[in-house]
């Protein structure tokens, strides 16, 4: 089991984004008028600042962008080192997520894998966490 992440505070524009996991999906919000994807979720298109936005499942995969490797130990049972990276997705180039990268020591990840998401479920929120493609 994993060690407990974070609580985020659930609303109804990133209600989608953090329960998407439920069935397999990464949900990212989109605008219905100009086709923007936002992330993280707002109430408003950060590019047109309509309200005409909902969270639509993509397709899960990405690259990773860069990262780096935390090495202290923030909390009790959190192994350390691991990875933090930012995974900008394949099918909403705009969207960059800020996740671990698990499944793989901290010297096999390079900026440029091809990764796809997995999810930890902790209580009712399926948290999205990248792993590198086969
Ligand atoms: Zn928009």
């Amino acid at each position: 089991m994993n060690p407990p992440r974070l609580r985020p505070k659930i609303d109804d524009w990133n209600r989608d984004y953090w329960t998407g996991g439920a069935e397999g999906k990464l949900k990212i919000q989109k605008c219905g008028d100009c086709g923007h994807f936002n992330h993280p979720p707002l109430q408003v298109c950060r590019k047109c600042q309509s309200e005409h936005v909902a969270c639509e499942a993509v397709a899960g995969t990405g690259v990773i962008d860069t990262f780096t490797i935390n090495h202290q130990q923030w909390f009790p049972g959190v192994e350390v080192p691991y990875v933090i990276a930012r995974v900008r997705l394949d099918d909403a180039p705009n969207v960059i997520v800020t996740c671990n990268i698990p499944g793989c020591g901290v010297d096999e990840v390079a900026i440029g894998d091809k990764v796809s998401v997995t999810f930890d479920e902790q209580d009712g929120i399926w948290f999205p966490l990248f792993e590198k493609a086969s």
